[in-house]
Parts: structure tokens; sequence; C-alpha cells
């Protein structure tokens, strides 16, 4: 049996898998993730290593495999576990091992020399006393200079320590490759508070609060660990339980990772955080440099935070000893990877959770089908909070037929209900957001006077217009002549729709001379923090409506909105993609909960083509169940996730030709491997979404089954199967699980 070692887990180079025999005593012994130390180099020295996979076969000639040396007896370190989940990773989502350990491991960037660097003690003072008294045992002066000196101060600057202490690097490197120091460069993230900002605030709980709060500490106290998913509506207070499970688990010395789509990371939230857990919170964001990342991931390492924020890659901290994963705003497709592997933080979240004796709670207004289907089917522990906890009312909802418009004679884009509304609220000095329906525009065809899209009449998701002047189905690949007429109802009016957040602006400018207005989206947001500063210039009141894309239905609270339009509500209806009804439904949904969040109630209008369709009438009605209920229908019917699993298999390559032979090929040996379960289904080839990007053909065979782990094997034999047939290292050829 052979080992795959991978030895150095901290640089940016990390790119090398060695393998190692294993020596007949370790047989059984070794899995993924464990600590071994190997012969390496020339000179045969001693280094640590982490097993990343297990083979019988080996790749290389076999006199010049060296033997594993032996397994070194410690506990296991928080970066054994997170080796082990990158193998997990490998295998469930696809890839290579060494793209799942980057994705999991933090990695340190190259060192700019401009920057001034710190020497920061990873140990704690016994550990490092027993490490100092080594040193001296050894004789290792140089070694044991630096040691008490980090001793003394746990953050050295790195300077004093090469010229005062007269330190060299490769001592400094030793250390740190043992682990008990690391060189952090760049400033620090720290939090603009001072430790006596910390207030503890006394919150009179909502019964259903209490119910959750009570619950989960009881259960985790006890030791039990769930998956617990809080359906709660916007402001029902969600955020406030988290905090309370995260003390529960802080107090038992144990840290919490809190995931939050980065959007909805405002400076509001964050302060609430650090108002309740001081400095011993650290975020993480994009603004960050990779730098001040890896510091980040150092602190909580080294047990200087109990508590992590930021958006999916914050999953990885690698805290020594976590207790709880909180994902907020679980349903939010963000929490997929876009880049391999194509994990989904949910999923990969309950995995560390498991190997680590944690709890995950997830939380939305709106949960995923995924979500809600597992918590329906007893694998999760289900809570409700239908009350705001402040009392304040849900928004009266309208609903208006675009059609119903046209026929009386309004061919703005903006209803007369709508337009009565916005007037009541400039004289009164209220605002108002109008949100364009625009998410995955992808140029599907409608009739403005029935409101009727074309579809595919093997897949039921609507066909998109190519340039060629065909309509074409990106699941099946079937294709159709552009239609000029509707196949309903023969009127002209068909077509793509087209209005853009600038027409609906100018619109607003004409109907309402007086009406400040703002604008955000694709064209006004491309500078750094504009979306920030539009966002802050709205709540200032600086503006009476500001017109934008799904990105203004997120984050910040408004007090002062009190009406809140959708243009084109059904637009993502159409997009080429089984969740469209539910992401439909999850917009709408924000949308409306924007209005009316302070003391004055709000109201909503929808404006649709199609105000019967269920994601519409039951967004309008706010009702959840009775849209959970038609989707999962849908979704059993169509054998689409969560009811049944889905694998995408993209296959892109410069030549055309090839690339066509490929996919046949492809096909075919996936319809031969799966012929023994019935309940595999082959589709496509097809194109996703955009067919050629610079010259590159991408093509998408899609693979539908009950079981999961029937496509993981599918996946396994493709990648096998790619690999001892030549012509296909002239394509690329990624796995997407459960697409979103
Ligand atoms: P969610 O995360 O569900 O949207 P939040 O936790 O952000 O809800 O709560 C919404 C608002 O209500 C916040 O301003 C929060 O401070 C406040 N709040 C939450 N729970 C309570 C409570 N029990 N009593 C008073 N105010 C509360
Ligand atoms: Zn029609
Ligand atoms: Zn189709």
């Amino acid at each position: 049996m052979f080992a795959d070692v991978i030895v150095d887990i901290q640089h940016e180079k990390l790119d090398k898998i060695f393998q190692y025999r294993i020596p007949e005593e370790m047989e059984g012994r070794l899995e993924p993730g464990m600590q071994v130390l190997v012969p390496f180099g020339k000179g045969n020295r001693q280094i640590k290593g982490y097993v990343t996979g297990i083979s019988e076969e080996c790749d290389y000639d076999l006199s010049k495999v060296k033997e594993i040396a032996e397994i070194p007896e410690r506990g296991v370190e928080i970066e054994a576990k997170l080796v082990a989940l990158a193998a997990w990773m490998k295998e469930n989502y696809g890839g290579t091992m060494i793209q799942a350990l980057k994705t999991v491991l933090p990695i340190k960037q190259k060192e700019n020399a401009k920057v001034k660097k710190r020497l920061r003690l990873l140990l704690d003072e016994e550990t490092g006393k027993r490490q100092l008294h080594y040193y001296l045992e050894k004789n290792q002066k140089a070694r044991a200079r630096l040691m008490a000196a980090l001793l003394d101060d746990h953050l050295l600057e790195y300077e004093l320590v090469t010229k005062k202490l007269n330190i060299t690097l490769p001592v400094i490197r030793a250390l740190e490759e043992q682990g008990v120091l690391a060189i952090e460069s760049e400033q620090v993230f720290r939090t603009p508070l001072k430790e006596t900002g910390r207030q503890e605030e006394t919150i009179d709980y909502t019964p259903e609060q209490r119910r959750i709060i009570d619950r989960f500490r009881e259960d985790y106290l006890q030791g039990i660990r769930h998956t617990y998913l809080i359906h709660g509506v916007t402001g029902s207070g969600k955020t406030e339980v988290y905090m309370e499970m995260i003390r529960t688990v802080v107090e038992q010395g144990r840290q919490a990772i809190v995931l939050i789509p980065e959007i909805a990371l405002t400076y509001q939230t964050v302060m609430r955080f650090y108002r309740r857990f001081g400095d011993r919170v650290a975020i993480m964001n994009s603004r960050l440099s990779a730098g001040e990342r890896y510091d980040q991931m150092m602190r909580a390492r080294a047990g200087q935070v109990d508590v992590m924020i930021g958006p999916r890659s914050a999953l990885f901290t690698p805290f020594p000893n976590l207790g709880l994963i909180v994902i907020d705003e679980e349903h939010e497709p963000t929490y997929k990877s876009e880049q391999t592997p194509r994990y989904h933080a949910r999923e990969t979240a309950i995995r560390r959770a498991q190997t680590e004796d944690a709890g995950v709670v997830l939380g939305s207004a709106t949960p995923s089908m995924e979500a809600m289907y597992r918590a329906r089917r007893g694998e999760y522990v289900l809570f409700e909070m239908k009350n705001r906890s402040r009392m304040q009312q849900m928004a009266q909802v309208y609903t208006v037929d675009m059609r119903e418009e046209l026929k009386n004679g309004n061919r703005l884009i903006l209803s007369r209900k709508l337009m009565e509304l916005m007037a009541e609220r400039l004289a009164k000095g209220e605002q108002t957001m109008l949100f364009l329906n625009r998410r995955g525009y992808s140029g599907f065809i409608s009739c403005r006077e029935c409101g009727h899209v074309v579809k595919c009449p093997h897949c039921d998701v609507s066909l998109s217009v190519h340039r060629d002047g065909t309509m074409r189905c990106h699941y099946c690949g079937y294709e159709q002549p552009k239609v000029t007429v509707c196949p309903e109802c023969g009127s002209r009016y068909i077509g793509e729709f087209r209005a853009g957040t600038q027409q609906i602006e100018d619109l607003v400018h004409q109907a309402f001379p007086q009406a400040r207005v703002l604008r955000m989206d694709m064209d006004t947001t491309r500078q750094k923090d504009a979306h920030e500063k539009i966002l802050s210039a709205f709540a200032n009141e600086e503006a009476d409506v500001l017109v934008g894309t799904q990105m203004i239905v997120k984050g910040h609270d408004f007090p002062n909105v009190t009406l809140v339009g959708v243009l084109a509500a059904d637009m993502s209806l159409y997009t080429a993609d089984y969740r469209s009804g539910e992401r439909t439904f999850q917009l709408l949904t924000q949308a409306a909960g924007r209005a009316g969040r302070g003391e004055k109630p709000g109201e909503a209008v929808i404006q649709t083509y199609d105000p019967s369709h269920y994601a519409i009438e039951t967004a309008a009605a706010q009702d959840y169940e009775a849209f959970y209920g038609e989707e999962i229908r849908y979704r059993e019917l169509m054998g689409y996730p969560p009811v049944e699993n889905l694998l995408a298999v993209f296959i892109s390559g410069e030549d055309e030709a090839l690339l066509e032979k490929g996919c046949r090929y492809l096909k075919e040996y996936i319809l031969r491997v799966s012929r023994g379960s019935r309940d595999v289904q082959v589709i496509g080839p097809a194109g996703p979404g955009i067919d050629k990007i610079k010259d590159v053909y991408r093509r998408v065979i899609y693979v539908k089954a009950g079981r999961y782990e029937i496509l993981v094997e599918i996946k396994n034999r493709v990648e096998r199967y790619i690999e001892i047939n030549s012509g296909f290292d002239r394509m690329r050829i990624q796995f997407d699980f459960n697409p979103m």
C-alpha cells in the first residue's frame, strides 16, 4: 500500500504530493489528514508531512519509493483535520487534492519586502517554556534566545529580532516550521472598539427566541450535536439567537465561525458582534489583503479570537477547538463555490462539524429547498420564528398584472398603482425602493400581452435566444427557430424584455421631477466602495428613491423606506434553471421584507406578467409553506435536487470538432458505467449559457441520479477514463455537483 503525502502545507507553492510506501506495521492505521514523518531529499532528512490519500498502486519507479518513517505520537492538530476535510471535498466535489488543499488551508503568500513584519508566538506559556528548555538542552543557542524573547513579548518586531538579537532567517524559519511562531506581515485588522466598548446588553428574549436558545444550550451541554435550521422572518431576531448560542459555546472554551454573505456583512452587523464579544472577534472580508487574511487565520489558530465572521471561505478558519458554525442567509447562492472544488459551504460545514464535534446552525427567512427538505426529513432540527421581535407588521403586498396595464393603455414600466403609492411617499417624505429583477437574465422570450414564455418541451425551463436566431435549451440542447408571434395568443408583442435601471431612473425623473433619485447597478458600482457610498447616502435620506438591481435587496436596514416596487417580478422565473422558482420567491420575499423595517408600516408592489404563478402568488402572500409545497412537488416530478441529485460535467476546449467527439465518448462512457443503476439519467451535451468565450468552446453533460454516491462514483470513473484516454488532455473537464 502507498500513501500520498504532502510535505509543505504553508506556502504558496503548495503543489507537490509525493508517494511513500506504507510499512506493514502501519497498514490500516493511516488515513487522510494524519501527520507522518518522512525521509525527504537527497540527505533523507526527516520532515513532517500529511497523508492526503491511500492507494494500492504506485505511479513511480518502485525501487525509488521511500517508506514512511513514523507516525508521531501527539494529538490531532487542526491542520490534520483540515487536510482530512480537503480529502473529503476532493472526493465529493471533484478536482485535484492540491486544489482542495489550497481551498482549505491558510496559505502564506510570498512576502513583500517593504512590509513591516512581526513574529508572533503561537504556543502557550507552558509549552513555550518546555520548548525553551529543549533548545537549551540541545545547545541550540540562537533558537533558545529567540524563544526566550518570545516568551517575554509574544509579538516581536522582525527587525529587532534580526538586528538586536542577531538571529538569522533560517532560525526563524525553523521555529516557524515547528509551529512555534508565525511571521506576520502588514497591518493586522483589529477591532475598532476598545475592550471597554463591550457592553453586556440585557435583552428580554421573545418566547420564540428563548425556546431556541434553551434547546440549543441543553443539547450542547449534554454533548448532543445537531444541525439546526432556524426559519425566521426578517427581523425576527435570528442574529440575537446566534450570538447567544455562540456565548454558550465560547463559555465552554470553544470557538465559533459565523458565515454571512459578503453583501450582508454590514458595519451594523459587525458592530453588534463587537459589542457582544469585544476584540475576541475577527472579521474576514474581501477588502483584506491576502496577508491580512492570513494574519486573521493565524490569530484564530493561536487562540486569540473566539469568533470569526466572514463569507464562505471563513469556513476554513483553523480554530483549534471549534464548537459551532453558523450560516446566516443559508439560502444564498454565494455559499456555493464557483471554482473547483465547487463545494457548498452548507454541506462542507456539516462535514467539518461532524469531525470536530461541533454544532451547525442554519438561518434564513426563506430557507433553501435543500435545507427545508432535509429538515422535514428529520436530518436537521427545525425551528420557526414567525414574529418580528419588535412587533413591526409585515408589509402589505399588492400584485399588479402588467398585461392588464397594457390593455388599459399604460405602456410604461411603472404601473399606475406603484406611481400612486410613490406620489404618496414623496408627499410624506418617506422613501421608495424600486427593484428591477434581472437575476440570471438570459434572453428568454415572453409575450407582453398574455405573459406566455417559450419553454423547452423536455425540461420545463425557458429557451434562450442566440445570436444566430435560434432558441435553445441549456439543459438538453433542444433547438428551434426564434418566434415572432406568440404561439399562445397570436400577439406580435413578443420578444426579449429589455428595460434597464437607467430607463427606470429616467422615467422616475419624468414622472416626479421633484424626486431625488439614486441608482445602483453594475454601472454605478464599478468603483471601490461605490456600493457602500450609495447605500449610506440613501440611509442618510439624501434621496427619495433608490433604483437598483438585486444588490439593493440585501444588507442595510432603511427605517424610512415604506414602499418597495418590484419591476418584472417574473424575469427571474425564466432563467434556464430549475431553481428559478425558488430564486424568484426568495427575491420577492426579501424585497417585500425591505418595506417597513422601522416604526412605520410598509407596502410593496409586485409587477408581473404572470400573477398566478405559484412563486409570485405565494411570495405576495408571504407564505413560505405554500411555496415549499408547490416547489417540492415540481422537483419530485422532474427529479431535480434536493429530491434527486444532479452532476454537471463541464467540458471545454479550443478545438470544436475534438470537443464534440470528446463529449460523445464521455456520454457513451457514462451511459455504459451507469447501466447497472436504473435511476441514472444522462442529459446533453448542450452549451451552458454562453457557448463560446474567448475562443474556448464549452459543453455540459448532466447526470441525474437518486443517490449522491452514485454520482461520486461516476465522477471517479470519468476522472480515470480521461486520464488514460489521450485526446482528453486537450480539453478541460470540471465537475459541479447540484449546480446553482
Ligand atoms: P434577524 O437576524 O432575524 O433579521 P435581528 O437579530 O437582526 O433579526 O433583529 C432585528 C432587530 O430586532 C435588531 O435591531 C435587534 O437588535 C432587535 N431585537 C432582536 N431581538 C430582540 C428582543 N428580544 N428584544 C428587543 N429587540 C430585539
Ligand atoms: Zn401571447
Ligand atoms: Zn431541454
